[in-house]
């Protein structure tokens, strides 16, 4: 986890010391009971749709302070608050699709 400082600059332009906000993409899992942060309603699990949420681990000043939820198109819709997803559906930041099957297996 230490040595992820590469081309790290568009999303997250502000202070960047130490932890910073995280955004990664997940399937929602069944018995779900989170509410999207942006809408406010229940992500929920859905067998036939497959839903995705957006996970956030969200840093105050270099400190864990909580974790958010999202729909997948709700956090795009609020703008990514917390940076850019980081996971499976970002091509463009994964390394390989193995690498990034990898990480969405980890937790
Ligand atoms: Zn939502």
């Amino acid at each position: 986890m230490a040595i992820t400082k590469s081309a790290s600059s568009s999303a997250t332009s502000a202070k960047r010391r130490g932890w910073a906000s995280r955004a990664v993409i997940r399937d929602v899992e069944a018995g779900s009971t989170v509410d999207c942060a942006f809408c406010g309603e229940r992500v929920k699990f859905q067998a036939k749709m497959r839903n995705r949420q957006v996970i956030c681990n969200v840093y105050v000043k270099g400190h864990w302070d909580r974790v958010e939820h999202f729909h997948a198109e709700c956090y795009e819709r609020a703008g990514e608050p917390h940076g850019a997803i980081v996971g499976p559906l970002d091509q463009r930041r994964s390394p390989s699709p193995a690498a990034a099957l990898r990480q969405a297996q980890a937790s």
